[in-house]
């Protein structure tokens, strides 16, 4: 006789069998290969179909058909956690088959050599534990062992797993586990009902395998759970209001007249109880099972928070925490885009820190990526759990995938701006470790929009601070560009004074002269002696003029920093003879007598030859110029070895025993175009005593000097003409020149600081 248990269990094999081929034959791509399922479902499969081979046919002694049922159970649930394993613990457990398979090869050995197997036949399970049984034994603690193992592996997947959705799969994984176990526990019980239950079970669990591997977002479990207890919750509220009114109304004395009102009352009563509680249980549940706040009340508060800032790292910080805020997540984050359309082949992402400074995390998306295409393209927002078990993201890059695990995020939204990916906005697990849900990526998405206009005004404000900066760079240069105008100008004007006035003496001369040539040769009385004195005067004219002009040249090149120095070993020694040398003619003219000391033990310095002579004769010439007939003009120097890490240095003193110096002159005397005594005083021969000059010559030498890294300034007790107080000249030359020694430019000297006069002379 055929009952209904023998028809479901007729149709579970066909149901099998349309499951292994779905699985083999369906268009999702899929994460894992099916193999072990369809293997386990054929063990399935068998179990139920070995018990309906015809009677005909007879086995082996010792086998059973239920025998070999419980056997192909035993193998469908070892293949069963070889794919589970692999699936709750995210990779391959390789052990697991040796150790699985050892439960049915050894009921397969131990049925072989009994003598009667009963595993399988009514009431076996009860005679297990009376005498040596093997078989039995071997089907219980095999089966217990197998269950307990793949519970407690499945069950560390939930443990260990770093995302909710990830530890939901687990979660998943472990009640699928625990279903097939018990299934398989009663379809060995040999009792024909729980065998049917067993077999439906087990073949449910495989559906349940089978749903997950296809699906891989699996139903949110722990929601479910919840959502189960609270629905419990109100029944039982429900029951025990309407319970507690019957039990009123039980007890409610019959009578005519008040019995109809005395019911109503308490139904009214009841319904306000009712209303109350419900209210009070809404507010508990809402509470503990949902903390949830609404999803427009929290996109508002983000846009408020987001749209205040116009800082970029502002703008991240505030976005950060008041995602983790609405959104009720460990932490949050935000990436930023940086296309720069020069790689055509991938984008890069850089991941700003809470504090809005950009971060070390670096990394690449690849345009043709199915991140990339799915936030960039797709605009879509996108759930980590999805980059792992998702078929889209199947073909991800590992460099890509290994960047956003580092991430420790849940999910992600783009944030677009004029249709271009511009960065990423990502949320990491929730506080209640609730997965993400639709409504959540919606959120999340929504203010990924909001953070695009933030940042478009973000980046306003920079382009804005930049444009500023721009012009201000370009308004200093003007400024700067004005007073080199400026400068130019001034050079110009003191040029054409001096020229008006300097040049007008020896020019003056030369017209005299030619002049007076002129008239004598006319009256032709021009004899031999006249035409050499004069020729001679009008040579010290034409050579005055010169001086002036080569010197106002030189002038004007430092001034707009055109002087080019050309360095060059050279003995201190010959630079002051060759200073003096011209001289020679002068000195002794004016009887004056100059003496030098120390230069010749001085070490050769870097310097530019030609101008260094200059500067010297400058110096050396004023000594003549302001010291009377029969003076002393005294050259010592001496080695200063460097202080504060400088170099060695020369110090070469010329002290005169002219008229002085006062001491409010000493440092204007180097400006340009100062003269420190009423030039009507000036005599015009060149060095002749108080000798007339443009007063250039010790800006010259200044510039030159300090252009080789040097300093010169005077010391003096005052001027006198009387008693020829005198003044030194002291010049500090480094022995090699820094580098920056190779442009020369005069400094404003008017709030240079004179060096002290107790400067130490060695
Ligand atoms: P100048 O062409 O007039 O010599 P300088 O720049 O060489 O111009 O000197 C500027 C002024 O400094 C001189 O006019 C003079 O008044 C003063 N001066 C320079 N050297 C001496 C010196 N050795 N003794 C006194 N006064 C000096």
């Amino acid at each position: 006789m055929t009952s209904i248990l023998d028809i479901i269990l007729l149709v579970s094999i066909p149901v099998h069998v349309l499951v292994m081929l779905y699985l083999q034959f369906n268009h999702i791509p899929t994460r894992l290969r099916p193999t072990w399922l369809q293997l386990a479902l054929l063990g399935s499969l068998l179990g139920v179909a070995v018990l309906y081979l015809p009677e005909a046919m007879v086995l082996p002694v010792p086998l059973t058909r239920q025998f070999l049922s419980v056997l192909a159970l035993a193998l469908a649930l070892v293949f069963y956690g070889q794919y589970m394993l692999r699936d709750a613990l995210n990779r391959s457990v390789g052990l697991w088959l040796p150790i699985g398979l050892i439960w049915p090869v050894a009921l397969l050995a131990a049925g072989l050599t009994s003598s009667e197997i009963r595993v399988g036949q009514a009431d076996w399970l009860l005679t297990v534990f009376s005498g040596a049984y093997l078989p039995g034994l071997i089907t219980l603690v095999g089966l217990g062992v197998v269950t307990a193992l793949l519970l407690v592996l499945s069950f560390y997947g939930f443990y260990a797993a770093a995302l909710p959705e990830i530890a939901n799969r687990a979660l998943f994984w472990v009640l699928d586990t625990a279903m097939i176990a018990i299934g398989v526990l009663l379809s060995v019980s040999g009792t024909n009902m729980f065998h049917g239950i067993g077999a439906i079970l087990v073949l449910a669990a495989l559906i349940g395998a089978a749903y997950a591997h296809l699906a891989h977002g699996i139903v949110d479990i722990r929601s479910g759970m919840r959502g189960a207890a609270r629905t419990a919750l109100l029944i039982a509220l429900t029951t025990a209001v309407i319970f507690g009114a019957l039990q009123i109304a039980d007890r409610l004395p019959v009578t005519e007249v008040g019995y109809p009102l005395a019911l109503l009352l308490v139904a009214v009563l009841g319904g306000t109880a009712y209303v109350v509680l419900r209210q009070l249980v809404g507010l508990i549940v809402r509470r503990w099972f949902l903390q949830r706040p609404s999803p427009t009340r929290a996109a508002r508060q983000y846009s408020q928070q987001v749209s205040k800032v116009v800082e970029l790292s502002e703008l991240v910080r505030v976005a950060a925490e008041t995602l983790n805020q609405v959104m009720g997540v460990r932490r949050s984050g935000m990436i930023l885009v940086n296309d720069t359309s020069i790689d055509s082949q991938r984008v890069e992402v850089v991941v700003m820190r809470e504090t809005g400074s950009a971060g070390d995390v670096k990394g690449y998306l690849h345009r043709t990526g199915p991140v990339y295409d799915w936030l960039a393209v797709k605009k879509l927002p996108l759930r980590q759990f999805d980059m792992v078990y998702g078929p889209p993201f199947r073909e991800l890059n590992a460099d890509e995938r290994k960047f956003f695990q580092s991430l420790q995020m849940s999910a992600y939204a783009p944030i677009i701006m004029e249709d271009a990916l511009v960065g990423i906005l990502m949320c990491g697990p929730k506080r209640s470790d609730a997965s993400f849900t639709t409504a959540d990526l919606e959120l999340l998405a929504t203010m990924a929009d909001q953070t695009g206009v933030a940042l478009r005004n973000s980046r306003a404000m920079a382009d804005l601070r930049h444009l500023n900066a721009t012009m201000k760079a370009l308004n200093e240069e003007l400024e700067e560009a004005n007073q080199q105008y400026e400068k130019l100008d001034s050079v110009k004007t003191d040029f054409i004074t001096i020229a008006s006035h300097e040049l007008r003496t020896p020019l003056a001369q030369i017209r005299g002269y030619t002049d007076i040539l002129d008239a004598l040769n006319e009256q032709g009385m021009l004899d031999q002696d006249q035409i050499g004195s004069m020729v001679s005067n009008l040579r010290k004219a034409t050579e005055r003029t010169e001086e002036l002009l080569s010197a106002m040249l030189d002038m004007s090149q430092l001034d707009v920093n055109a002087m080019d120095l050309r360095f060059a070993q050279a003995a201190p020694e010959s630079v002051v003879r060759m200073a003096i040398e011209p001289l020679t003619e002068h000195i002794k003219q004016r009887k004056l007598t100059v003496s030098a000391r120390g230069l010749r033990s001085m070490p050769p310095i870097h310097c530019d030859m030609q101008r260094l002579v200059q500067a010297f004769r400058n110096i050396i010439s004023n000594a003549i110029k302001f010291t009377p007939d029969g003076g002393r003009i005294d050259i010592t120097a001496s080695a200063q070895p460097g202080e504060n890490g400088a170099g060695d240095h020369v110090l070469i003193s010329i002290s005169d025993t002219g008229v002085g110096i006062d001491k409010e002159n000493l440092e204007l005397i180097f400006e340009k175009f100062y003269r420190a005594y009423d030039p009507s005083l000036h005599s015009t021969g060149a060095y002749k005593f108080m000798g007339a000059g443009p007063g250039l010559g010790l800006t010259i030498a200044r510039g030159v000097i300090e252009g080789h890294g040097g300093k010169v300034w005077a010391e003096s007790s005052g001027h006198n003409m009387e008693t020829g107080p005198g003044s030194t000249f002291y010049v500090l030359l480094p022995v090699n020149p820094p580098e920056d020694a190779r442009r020369v430019a005069i400094e404003d000297t008017s709030h240079r600081n004179p060096l002290p006069a107790s400067r130490s002379v060695g």
